[in-house]
């Protein structure tokens, strides 16, 4: 692809923006998957773990090493790391309780996935994390790391640690992680962070906020957890989208912008989906928002879904919103998408099935690459805040409505979270009409209070 951008190859829009659909499935059916299944395989398939979330996971009295970014290798070695008693030793004898992990951005869903490790926060919050004054170390790998944080960290003790080769920022100390000496270079950015530990100012604020919710959700646990150990299978998910309880499947995802208001689309759009009984899979920096919004829980089902999704919750023991991991891991949705296809009844494809994509307040190139993929595979994807083809209807319309006959799936943009979620509902909709499904919905008996609310 980057050939065809180069001066005086691929003039045509229509044949690169193919190609681009062709690099966005090689990235979410070959990169990211392979990558999902290579992190499962080297450190466990999630299953449902409870963890927190929110500024709130900081301790005054301990170690905060805040590991941020994209790339498990480097987290899981802190955390193990972080649990050696001679480790535990150095941080009391530095006048410190023990040593506490947050996790930042996507590294946070890894860990919070994997071992329940708190999450401090997302995209937004990186620097107000700096800001309670409690952070000893920040350490950071690659992608979404603000370039002031450096800068930043200078008015507070915190170490900024970068730790790859393809990513260093003026002011931060760099501890090159080495995968084949990977406990050698732990160590030291755990070290790092505990001997910062006395330097603290003494201005120390950490707010009041943290909140319960359990992650975990892969594929392989959506199976158990539909089917049980000996009928592992998305029958029962099929079933309630065919009898109507379950209206639709969403994937929420993606990022936060500083254009607008902190996880307000995010969670605005969410709530407004479960209502009306779409079940919501999420992942990136959406999932946090989620979480410190308190849908990550059963029993939000109860408090925020339709009727009939928080039946199907309360009957399987699941939230409304199920929290798949990273932006990595929306490839786990690719997975899940296909089981609900093979299991039958919900059509031949990913674009017959009564679902829809969504970034709300999306801001990275790899949320184009993931929207991208979606695309390409079937799913009707709607982007908030910006849509960078507006200035021309022709390539606009190409990506709108011609993806549509070519793909099965097709791109929207609309930066009104609730309108954007009814964009979502009305495509389920007319998926479950060409299914034969749109009648299906439970009969539901009228009593005479009821009736008389209608009037
Ligand atoms: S969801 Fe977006 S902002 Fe958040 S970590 Fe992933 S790429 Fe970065």
């Amino acid at each position: 692809i980057m050939h065809r951008t180069h001066i005086g190859v691929d003039q045509d829009f229509k044949n690169l923006l193919k190609q681009g659909v062709r690099a966005a499935i090689s990235d979410g059916w070959g990169g990211s998957m392979i990558a999902t299944e290579l992190q499962d395989i080297l450190f466990g398939t999630p299953a449902p773990i409870l963890g927190t979330a929110n500024l709130g996971v900081l301790r005054e009295d301990e170690v905060n090493i805040i590991i941020h970014g994209h790339e498990p290798l480097l987290s899981e070695m802190i955390v193990a790391v972080a649990q050696e008693p001679e480790m535990i030793e150095l941080a009391k004898s530095k006048g410190a309780k023990g040593i506490n992990l947050a996790g930042m951005c996507c590294t946070a869903n890894e860990i919070l996935m994997r071992h329940g490790v708190g999450i401090a926060g997302n995209f937004l919050q990186q620097e107000l994390a700096i800001v309670t004054g409690a952070v000893d170390a920040m350490v950071v790998d690659v992608q979404c790391i603000f370039q002031s944080i450096a800068t930043v960290a200078e008015c507070y003790h915190t170490k900024i640690i970068t730790t790859s080769p393809k990513a260093k920022i003026p002011g931060a100390i760099h501890i090159e992680f080495d995968e084949h000496d990977a406990l050698k270079s732990a160590r030291e950015i755990v070290k790092t962070a505990i001997e910062n530990f006395p330097n603290r100012k003494g201005n120390i604020g950490i707010p009041d906020n943290e909140t319960v919710q359990i992650a975990g959700f892969s594929h392989e646990t959506i199976n158990y957890l539909l089917g049980g150990m000996f009928r592992a299978s998305y029958r029962p998910l099929n079933d309630n989208i065919i009898n109507g309880r379950i209206r639709g499947i969403a994937g929420v995802v993606g990022c936060n912008n500083a254009r607008v208001k902190h996880n307000e689309g995010h969670i605005a759009m969410v709530k407004e989906l479960i209502k009306n009984d779409v079940i919501v899979l999420t992942t990136g920096c959406n999932a946090i928002a989620c979480a410190e919004a308190g849908l990550l829980v059963p029993e939000a089902a109860a408090q925020y879904a339709g009727e009939g999704l928080a039946s199907v919750c309360e009957a399987v023991g699941i939230p409304p919103v199920l929290h798949l991991g990273s932006c990595v891991d929306n490839s786990r949705i690719l997975i899940a998408a296909t089981a609900m296809v093979k299991d039958g009844g919900l059509g031949d494809d990913i674009s017959d099935l009564p679902a829809a994509g969504a970034a709300p307040e999306w801001m990275s190139e790899k949320a184009i690459s993931i929207g991208q993929y979606f695309v390409g595979s079937g799913v009707f994807t709607v982007f908030g805040v910006t849509w960078p083809t507006t200035g021309s209807k022709e390539v606009t319309d190409f990506l709108f409505k011609d993806f549509e006959d070519m793909y099965g799936g097709m791109w929207a943009f609309e930066p009104d979270p609730i309108k954007a979620a009814h964009l979502m509902i009305e495509h389920i909709d007319k998926k479950r009409k060409a299914l034969g499904i749109d009648k299906a919905r439970e009969r539901v008996l009228y009593d005479m209070a009821m009736r008389r609310e209608l009037v």
